[in-house]
């Protein structure tokens, strides 16, 4: 047994107690895996952007400061940062934002943190600042509201896919906007090409979702989403939430918000809005209900010592936290950022619940990856922590048929980059796609697939593949 795990390696087969008390094999030290999880960064890293150089950690942590100070169009990234990136690479932005379904938001606590010394492959600015010159075509089956949310609407902002639970889409803004957003059809200000579905948070609304949610009965857990509920007012997150808690029938809900990952200063300062959380959350327990936070952290650069402050003052009041990935070329397809993602949200006690593969959205081809790249890196992180802290690598499959786990394919050619699944407990008797990435293929199937026919063909022979 080793004694110091930097001189010994411990062999397999000591035993001893496992996390749940059980006696079993002792897992080797993996001279690969580090504590540097633990390490949040905690320097006055916005003081190299010129324009926030002059700042106090108090001034720069101010939430209204952070929200204020967004970056929002091309012109306001060079003001703000000057000198610090190439005239190409402005350029190169200001034609990826004119391309763009998304419109450009991103919080000075995110640019930030972004390498200017390489930000053409840096994982946030990956997410939030396009690069024309990255763009690939769009894939040919991909379709603008991929995940048929509005087909299963029965009230504006209200989706009821699976019979015990309802999305809610509260709103439509967000504290800052990702290129990858699944609900590029209804989130965010319209943009050049794309004229947005928008779900304003109006009261008269809410209570037509209310109302429907009050006469299903067969509903017992509301996912409150948008848009961001970080940007809804305190008493809005309280109306929202007891009216909820009001329903019989409403065992749990989960506020999903993104803002931990983007703006955690809010958290540390807005104590309204966290006391509305808490409060819920609180009351929910008196009721034996749940309320729990589902956030949205991507990469382990995007947490720092401020969010670890933030996120403590939900812990400090009992709030659940989980969090939700999506899986992203260029961003967290590598071992070393989804382990490193997985130890630092986990030693947050944040629970990291699922990894979603990229949904087919448009103008952002190049940041999905294939389904075999999700089904390495789950068979990779599984066991790099308790079982409870690995999330579920799933796809949210096109269509409507809700999740599946990326190693429940019933068909996966990988040659020519079709996956089949079938969905039984969501839409028995019906089979769901998913495609990889284009470019991903060798040039003979990307020939095929630029074929209208080879395209119809390839798609029936994966259909057919499946029985049942
Ligand atoms: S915060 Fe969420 S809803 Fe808003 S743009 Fe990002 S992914 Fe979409």
């Amino acid at each position: 047994m080793a004694i110091n795990g930097d001189t010994e390696i411990s062999a397999r087969t000591d035993v001893g107690a496992d996390e749940d008390g059980c006696t079993c094999a002792v897992d080797e030290h993996r001279p690969d895996l580090d504590d540097s999880h633990r390490d949040l960064r905690d320097d006055e890293f916005w003081r190299h952007v010129p324009a926030y150089a002059e700042l106090s950690a108090a001034e720069f942590h101010d939430h209204r400061f952070q929200s204020r100070n967004c970056i929002t169009t091309a012109r306001k990234l060079r003001e703000v940062l000057q000198d610090g990136a190439s005239a190409a690479f402005y350029a190169d932005v200001e034609a990826g934002v004119n391309r763009s379904t998304m419109s450009l938001r991103l919080s000075p606590y995110l640019l930030s943190l972004i390498n200017w010394d390489a930000p053409e492959t840096d994982p946030i600015r990956t997410q939030f600042l396009p690069l024309a010159s990255r763009f690939r075509p769009d894939h040919p089956e991909l379709h603008f509201d991929s995940l048929n949310e509005q087909a299963d609407s029965p009230v504006a902002g209200l989706t009821h896919r699976y019979r015990d639970r309802a999305l809610f889409l509260a709103l439509d803004t967000c504290p800052v906007y990702c290129r990858f957003c699944t609900r590029s059809y209804s989130v965010g200000l319209d943009t050049e090409g794309v004229e947005k579905v928008h779900f304003g948070a109006t009261l008269e609304r809410w209570e037509q979702a209310f109302d429907y949610i009050r006469q299903h009965s067969e509903i017992e857990d509301v996912v409150v989403s948008g848009g961001d509920m970080y940007n809804l007012k305190a008493e809005q997150v309280e109306l929202l939430g007891r009216t909820l808690l009001d329903i019989d029938h409403i065992r749990r809900f989960r506020y999903a918000t993104k803002g931990p990952a983007v703006m955690p200063q809010k958290l540390v300062s807005d104590d309204d809005w966290v006391g509305a959380v808490a409060g819920v959350a609180e009351e929910g327990r008196r009721r034996h209900k749940q309320v729990s936070l589902h956030t949205h952290f991507n990469h382990p650069a995007e947490i720092t010592a401020i969010t670890q402050q933030g996120l403590n003052r939900l812990l400090d009041r009992g709030v659940i936290v989980r969090n939700q990935t999506v899986l992203q070329r260029g961003v967290n397809d590598n071992v070393a950022a989804m382990r490193g993602l997985i130890l630092r949200l986990s030693y947050l006690n944040v629970q990291p619940y699922y990894v979603f593969v990229h949904d087919m959205v448009r103008g952002v081809e190049e940041l999905r990856t294939t389904l075999q790249t999700a089904i390495e890196l789950e068979k990779e992180v599984r066991g790099v922590t308790a079982g409870y802290n690995i999330p579920a690598f799933v796809l949210d499959t096109m269509g409507g048929g809700g999740k599946r786990h990326v190693h429940s394919y019933e068909h996966y050619d990988r040659e020519q980059g079709i996956g089949v699944f079938t969905s039984p407990a969501v839409r028995p008797g019906q089979k769901f796609f998913y495609f990889d990435p284009i470019d991903e293929l060798n040039e003979a199937q990307q020939t095929r697939w630029a074929d209208a026919d080879e395209r119809r063909n390839i798609i029936e022979s994966a259909r057919q593949t499946v029985s049942r």
